[in-house]
């Protein structure tokens, strides 16, 4: 573990530092409590720090004030070492946001227990951040695939539709659907079934760029964001990950299981202002539409405007519009 020593005093820093080595810890040692507040404030700077509490420039107190204006980085736990014993130094040391204080000249074995003290109060805080983070996770994706969530990707959907018409760029939408999915729980066994859709999960998120956004949307139904892509581009990665998704049987242990998957597409430019909530409906349109034309396919949702018109953006049969 990393430990700051701050102390202008040059043979009381060297035994600290020596003490503090012998104890395991990797030492950085400062003459100055403008330099120990800048090593504390690094994003990995060391989390552990003993503070001398008269030095130039900055005193113990005054790196520790610095230390606390900052909430955005992992806990520094602070012992201030002085010696001022008075009950009203103390409590400014602590008011100033010290963890711990010690007397000088201090024990060598008191002072390693208060910092064990020390250490298992970050080792804590590692723990909480562990669980929150854990937590975040759940909340946010899917927990049989890892994919974002219904309602997370819908949110990103939201967002990036958003950006994409303030900078006046196409934001395609793509829905699948497994086909026939019902069929591998029946034949393979539900087990089966979810390998299957974590191996589907896989293949969408490795035929997308890294900006791009898979969520799962509902049982075998995942909803793809290609950002900030040019029409053509939309058009062709939506065929190149339906090949991809069926190219190859998937290998679960119940067997391998051929799959294929059905898309409904839209190219956000072609719409107007409309809602993410009647663009997902217009896209579900069009997977349906796949799904009635023989399923393993991709059909284009198109303003009504232009469904009639001549404007053909696809290669047939595969991207006929609505
Ligand atoms: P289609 O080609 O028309 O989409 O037919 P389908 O059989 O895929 O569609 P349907 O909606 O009838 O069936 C979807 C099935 O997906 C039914 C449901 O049991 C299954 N399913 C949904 N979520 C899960 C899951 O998490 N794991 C597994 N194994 N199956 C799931
Ligand atoms: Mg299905
Ligand atoms: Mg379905």
């Amino acid at each position: 573990m990393r430990i700051l020593i701050a102390d202008d005093e040059l043979m009381s820093r060297r035994l600290l530092e020596k003490t503090m080595q012998r104890a395991g810890y990797e030492v950085t040692a400062v003459a100055n409590g403008q330099l120990a507040a800048a090593e504390l404030c690094k994003p990995e700077g060391p989390r552990l720090a003993l503070l001398d509490w008269i030095m130039p420039e900055l005193d113990g107190p005054g790196v520790c004030r610095e230390v606390r204006k900052r909430k955005d980085q992992s806990y520094v736990y602070m012992i201030l070492l002085t010696s001022k014993e008075k009950k009203e130094d103390v409590v400014a040391g602590l008011e100033s946001g010290a963890d711990d204080y010690l007397t000088k000249p201090f024990d060598p074995e008191e002072l390693k227990a208060r910092l064990r003290t020390g250490k298992r109060i970050l080792d804590l805080e590692d723990r909480l951040i562990e669980a929150r983070e854990e937590m975040r996770f759940q909340a946010t994706h899917d927990a049989l695939t890892s994919l974002w969530n219904r309602g997370v990707i819908m949110d990103l959907l939201g967002r990036e539709l958003t950006r994409a018409r303030r900078e006046n760029k196409c934001t395609a939408i793509l829905l699948g659907d497994l086909d026939h999915f019902k069929n591998v729980n029946d034949t393979y066994g539900h087990l089966a079934g979810d390998e299957v859709l974590k191996e589907t999960a896989r293949r969408l998120v490795s035929s997308v760029r890294s900006y791009d956004f898979v969520g799962r949307f509902g049982g075998e139904e995942f909803l793809v964001t290609l950002n900030n892509c040019d029409p053509a581009f939309g058009l062709a990665r939506a065929e190149k990950i339906r090949q991809i998704i069926a190219e190859r049987p998937v290998e679960t242990t119940a067997g391998s299981v051929p799959i294929s998957m059905s898309f409904g597409l839209l190219l956000s430019q072609e719409w107007g202002y409309q809602s993410v909530v009647e663009l997902l409906h217009e896209v579900d349109t069009a997977l349906y539409a796949a799904k009635a034309a023989g399923r393993n396919c991709v059909r284009l949702a198109a303003p009504k405007a232009q469904t009639e018109g001549a404007r053909e953006l696809a290669t047939e049969p595969v991207w006929r519009r609505r």
